[in-house]
């Protein structure tokens, strides 16, 4: 799961890392409040008007403006606010911002931007801290450019982060003084603000460090472990829909691993790996899945209807693609699950459903004898042959 940056500061400030100070706001008129106080808390004059949206880049997409007074914040935050924001890292149609950080400008003469981010290294099953004095440009241009700019320190969550590895890292760098040492506290913090709250990404793109020696988190990119957050409920609470696909986010609320795709053939399987098995199926026969969707172990006429719901919301869908191997759960309670639902939304393309394992031949006989528009299979193949067949049909 993401977060906004405002609530990534937010997470990382509680941990005693440095942040950028600043208040999140949704219309102008909030913006303006926000500014005033942070004007009256510490004098600020010069305030930063962020888009938040889940993606980054937004500089680039002019989701990031300069306010040099009051009235510059509330002119600022309505332009941004309600804009459809496009940045490298969106689609082609934008996102539309429904919030703005009011952020207090902390750039001074002589400040560098820095790169900092921790994440999970899968291939050495560790996590590693990347930092690079290249800060503020995207970071895989870096990695592609001059990958010697970017230094890495692993860690084994085993034995956690070692003083001598953060000392190093900052040496690095090429900090020294004041700064290397903030830089030291900074990098502590957010390593244990990573591991606490079971993250799998903390970015900080750009770190500044000043010239006297304050080291401030200026960006702040967070995505949190979906399996853990049943332990975070306050991190849980940050979620954002309108950021999510809202097929996905309606799959997640039926307990449906629903994952869209671009092809025209939705399926619907339970397992993942029978999924993954299925969608090279669709390809052979010359599809392409329109989805990934598992629908568990259970797949009950409930989640059977909610599964058709979703896959026929998606206009791509040409044909449909069931196959489920009753393994715990049985064939014919499948198949009665599937003309269940069948009959009670409008199926639109053709349904091919194969059957495999306990009560496949019972299952079979349900489909069958239903009278509904529904071509069965029991082998792989022949389902390949009736998605090929059906997709030519509906040409
Ligand atoms: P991103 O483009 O989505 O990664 O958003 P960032 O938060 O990284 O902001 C983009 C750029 O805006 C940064 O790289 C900075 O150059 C600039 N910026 C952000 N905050 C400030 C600020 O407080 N003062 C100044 N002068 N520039 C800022
Ligand atoms: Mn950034």
């Amino acid at each position: 799961m993401k977060v906004h940056e405002y609530q990534a500061k937010e997470v990382l400030s509680r941990y005693g890392v440095a942040v950028q100070p600043g208040r999140v706001a949704s219309t102008p008129d909030e913006a303006v409040e926000a500014a005033r106080a942070m004007a009256a808390a510490d004098g600020t004059e010069v305030f930063v008007i962020k888009a938040q949206i889940h993606a980054g880049g937004r500089g680039k997409g002019g989701g990031v403006k300069l306010a040099r007074s009051i009235e510059e914040v509330r002119e600022k935050a309505d332009a941004i606010l309600g804009m459809q924001l496009v940045t490298p890292q969106t689609g082609p149609e934008g996102q539309l911002v429904r919030k703005v950080l009011v952020a207090g400008d902390v750039y001074a003469d002589g400040a560098k931007e820095y790169y900092l981010g921790v994440l999970l290294d899968r291939a050495k099953g560790m996590n590693v801290i990347m930092a690079s004095t290249e800060g503020g440009m995207e970071i895989e241009e870096v990695a592609h450019d001059t990958p010697e700019k970017i230094l890495k320190v692993w860690v084994d969550p085993a034995i956690g982060l070692r003083p001598y590895q953060v000392t190093g890292l900052v040496h690095d760098l090429g900090l020294t003084g004041e700064a290397a040492k903030k830089a030291r506290q900074f990098v502590t913090a957010l390593y244990k603000a990573y591991e606490e709250s079971d993250a799998s990404l903390l970015e900080i793109n750009p770190l500044l460090v000043r010239p006297d020696g304050v080291v401030l988190a200026v960006d702040g990119k967070m995505n949190i472990d979906d399996n853990a957050l049943y332990r975070h409920p306050d991190l849980a609470a940050m979620r954002d829909e309108h950021e999510e696909d809202p097929l996905e986010v309606e799959a997640g609320k039926s307990n449906l691993n629903y994952v869209k795709l671009d092809g025209n053939v939705g399926c619907m399987v339970n397992g993942a790996g029978l999924a993954m098995g299925t969608m090279d199926l669709i390809k052979l026969a010359g599809g392409e899945p329109a989805n990934f969707l598992d629908v568990g172990g259970t797949a009950s006429p409930e989640t059977v209807e909610a599964g058709f719901r979703i896959i026929l919301s998606d206009p791509n869908v040409k044909a449909i693609l069931v196959n489920i191997f009753g393994g715990i759960v049985r064939c014919d309670r499948v198949a009665a699950g599937i003309v269940q639902a069948a009959g009670n939304i409008d199926l639109t393309v053709p349904l091919i459903v194969r059957l495999q394992g306990t009560n496949a031949e019972e299952g079979m006989t349900i489909l069958r004898e239903s009278g509904m528009p529904i071509e069965s299979a029991i082998r792989l193949q022949e389902a390949a042959d009736k998605v090929t067949a059906a997709l030519a049909g509906g040409q």
